[in-house]
């Protein structure tokens, strides 16, 4: 979880930094500028915002679908639940592993008020440990 804490930290960081960075090129191209005065200048800082804020949702979407653990790409997509019985007790969600077995993403598709939110789930040092009992001979 540190790993991923620090990762989304740099994330923040190179996109204040592009920000800033953005900001004192454009007040360089309109020296004198005024925010709300200067239609140029003031649709140049719009445009950096909204640039800036499609590049961190990618940023925060690419964050999201990464292990905890170890920063690999969550992968295989498994649909679980069902639409049509048991959308109460049984929602359906999407759920992402991670390749290395540390945990799965359980993202929702059910978007009712008493459904859970997207959720990490991570496994314990044996993760294997799920199978045990499908191997066990009684
Ligand atoms: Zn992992």
């Amino acid at each position: 979880m540190k790993k991923w804490l620090a990762l989304l930290a740099a994330k923040v960081v190179l996109l204040i930094g592009l920000h800033m960075g953005m900001l004192v090129l454009v007040s360089g191209l309109f020296p004198g500028h005024k925010l709300a005065k200067d239609l140029a200048y003031t649709f140049s800082v719009m445009g950096i915002d909204v640039v800036l804020l499609l590049l961190g949702y990618a940023l925060w979407m690419d964050q999201k679908f990464r292990c905890r653990v170890c920063l690999h790409r969550l992968r295989m997509p498994v649909a679980k639940g069902n639409w049509s019985r048991n959308l109460f007790s049984e929602p359906p969600e999407l759920e992402w592993i991670c390749p290395f077995g540390h945990g799965a993403m359980h993202l929702n598709h059910a978007q009712l008020i008493s459904a859970k939110p997207d959720h990490w789930t991570s496994n314990d040092e044996n993760f294997w440990r799920a199978f045990e009992d499908a191997w066990r001979k009684d």
